[in-house]
């Protein structure tokens, strides 16, 4: 847990989301600037900076991730058509906010490569 972390706050509740998903593990909320249809973020409850901090432990909460952004993607039937599953790491790839986050995005057709 990071005091000042946004996301550490929000799975906190700290600050308010629009949450679709909750266990002990993860939060899955709404992105508060979605890029597409479907833009949804699953976070984990520990606080861990970036993909770059993994270690093996970290196995089970990664795969725990995964499925609760596939699950999602059952529900707002967005997984016939394909969706994107992307972890930003690091400033040149876009990352703005150091805690560990997928981004479930879907519900229109994706560009490749990525801008
Ligand atoms: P990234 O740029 O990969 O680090 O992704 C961070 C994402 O967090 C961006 O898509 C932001 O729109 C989103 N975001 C930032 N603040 C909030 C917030 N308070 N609630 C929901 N999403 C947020
Ligand atoms: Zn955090």
């Amino acid at each position: 847990m990071a005091e000042d972390c946004l996301f550490c706050k929000i799975f906190r509740r700290e600050i308010p989301a629009k949450e679709v998903f909750r266990d002990e593990e993860v939060v899955a909320f709404e992105d508060i600037r979605p890029v597409a249809p479907v833009h949804v973020l699953v976070i984990p409850k520990e606080h861990i900076p970036s993909v770059h901090d993994l270690t093996p432990a970290h196995g089970p909460m990664l795969a725990r991730m995964f499925q609760v952004a596939n699950r999602i993607a059952d529900e707002r039937k967005i997984d016939r058509e394909g969706y994107r599953l992307t972890f930003n790491t690091g400033p040149q790839a876009g990352q703005s906010v150091y805690h560990v986050h997928l981004h479930l995005l879907g519900g229109r057709t994706m560009g490749w490569p990525p801008g």
